[in-house]
């Protein structure tokens, strides 16, 4: 048995109708609350009227601030702390996808320690920020119960990192109600980022026995539900959030790999879903990881799979079962961007150093070539 620590605070309510507990829950952390939320979903939808509704009953005094875009920017963090002007904060809640809970975790922690997000990024540790409560909308990043907040600098056009143990939330409330009127290609989209995080993990450097427990089940659950729940299964729906907050607690031990580093690429420089961005590198990556000697066919024996070339076809039925595009060249990619994707590839030496094997420049440049030309053409390549 190998020696390990398993850290995971904070308190996780799951169940429908568990958002009529915010109010409840969130005021046991003081009475000034800021709401962090996206543009749109939270008002279209009618949640955040009801949220507020629920706010006022329990004497909550608010400040919304409703305006962080996918894949938020470090100035959208710092607008979120201007928005106060001055004005003191006991909490703050996160309503939406991972893109506005990362956004309420980092202004969380810049209210507390001042200055920009820049001076508090990956390596250093947030270990003071107020405390965070987060309501998940869509079924993939795990932010709920991470010590990450993923934002973006649009000067330098890369993914930076915020993390540390006072950015895990104090409070998870996860109700499928919100999951409800999710798009179809969302559910696809944010459900092969979970799957990436359960894999990830499990194969991981720092992985486990505990971490492989959250990674193992959330794996299962997401290959046997994730079409019913892209084609609108509420049961599904239900599981599929369930199992992206236990991805979420193997990510926030293990750390993810290369897949997460090769795809902030394609994030950044071709506004593609960051799950998108992940299925499109995962079976490549997967078939390295185990070529290299990485944890692959146990990981495939512990799934019911034959061999890891059996888990890595599966991967592949599955994105097709979901209408994930079949390579990078699909979505706009051009081989001319081969040599500027490496290079960036190594910029986040923090997930590529996490997996079981560091890859030279040539394997992931190969790694990119094989995503270019595409899943069908690969799986003929491992079956001859
Ligand atoms: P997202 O960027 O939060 O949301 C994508 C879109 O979906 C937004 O336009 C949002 O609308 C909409 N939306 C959210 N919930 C919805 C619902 N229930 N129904 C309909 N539409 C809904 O997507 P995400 O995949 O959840 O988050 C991606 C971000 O999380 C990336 O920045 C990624 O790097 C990060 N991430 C973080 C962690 C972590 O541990 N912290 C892990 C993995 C990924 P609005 O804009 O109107 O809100
Ligand atoms: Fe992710």
């Amino acid at each position: 048995m190998p020696n390990f620590t398993f850290e995971q605070s904070g308190k996780i309510v799951f169940g429908r109708g568990s958002l009529n507990e915010l109010g409840r829950l969130t005021a046991s952390f003081g009475s000034r609350v800021l709401l962090v939320t996206g543009r749109s979903f939270a008002v279209n939808s009618g949640f955040l009227a009801k949220i507020l509704e629920n706010f006022r009953e329990v004497g909550l005094d608010v400040t919304v601030f409703q305006e962080v875009e996918p894949n938020p920017s470090l100035r959208t963090v710092e607008r979120g702390v201007h928005v106060l002007r001055g004005k003191s904060v006991d909490v703050v809640v996160g309503f939406g996808g991972g893109s506005a809970l990362d956004a309420a975790k980092a202004i969380a922690a810049l209210i507390v320690l001042g200055g920009s997000p820049l001076d508090h990024l990956y390596p250093r540790s947030v270990d003071r920020a107020l405390p965070i409560v987060a309501v998940p909308t869509t079924t993939g990043t795990g932010s709920e119960v991470t010590r990450y907040s993923v934002l973006t600098n649009p000067l330098e056009k890369k993914k930076v990192v915020m993390q540390g143990p006072a950015l895990v939330p104090k409070v998870a409330i996860l109700d499928p109600d919100v999951t409800d009127l999710m798009p179809g290609r969302l559910v696809a989209s944010t459900g092969f980022d979970a799957l990436s995080h359960a894999l990830e993990a499990f194969i991981s450097r720092r992985a486990s026995p505990l971490s492989d427990l959250f990674a193992l089940e959330a794996a299962r659950i997401i290959f046997n539900n994730l079409p019913s729940a892209m084609r609108g299964s509420k049961e599904a729906r239900e599981l599929m959030l369930y199992a992206s907050m236990l991805a979420g607690v193997a990510i926030n031990q293990a750390g993810s790999t290369m897949v997460h580093g090769l795809g902030y690429y394609l994030t950044v420089h071709h506004d593609l879903h960051h799950g998108v961005a992940n299925s499109l590198l995962l079976p490549y990556s997967l078939a390295y990881y185990a070529e290299k000697g990485g944890r692959v066919s146990e990981l495939a024996e512990k799934l019911g799979f034959r061999s890891w070339f059996e888990l890595v076809a599966a991967v592949c039925k599955l994105a097709d079962d979901v209408g994930i595009p079949d390579s990078i060249a699909s979505i706009g990619v051009s081989a001319g961007e081969l040599d500027a994707m490496v290079e960036e590839a190594f910029s986040y030496k923090r997930n590529l150093e996490n997996g079981p094997v560091m890859p030279t420049p040539e394997e992931v440049r190969n790694i990119y070539a094989m995503a270019f030309e595409g899943r069908r053409g690969f799986l003929k390549s491992l079956t001859h």
